[in-house]
């Protein structure tokens, strides 16, 4: 896990709604961690997210985010 590069980050990502009991169903829910990085969590109904080289709210850079686990075996897919 990594460290927010700002108090805002760190607030958004540790945020827990009261109404959603999963992050990426509430639209409040903003930044989410991705393999190493951050990403900009899409609400469409699933679980995209927006890989982020930046922090869009301080504007730091951020940790690059590393391959997909599953680079090789997209068909594995689901949780
Ligand atoms: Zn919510
Ligand atoms: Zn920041």
């Amino acid at each position: 896990m990594n460290t927010p590069c700002c108090e805002r980050m760190a607030t958004d990502i540790h945020h827990r709604c009261s109404v959603h009991s999963e992050r990426s169903d509430c639209p409040d829910a903003f930044i989410a961690e991705v393999r190493g990085g951050y990403g900009l969590m899409v609400h469409d109904g699933g679980s995209s997210v927006v890989e982020i080289a930046f922090c869009p709210l301080c504007g730091s850079k951020l940790p690059e985010i590393g391959e997909p686990d599953h680079f090789l075996s997209e068909d594995e897919e689901g949780d």
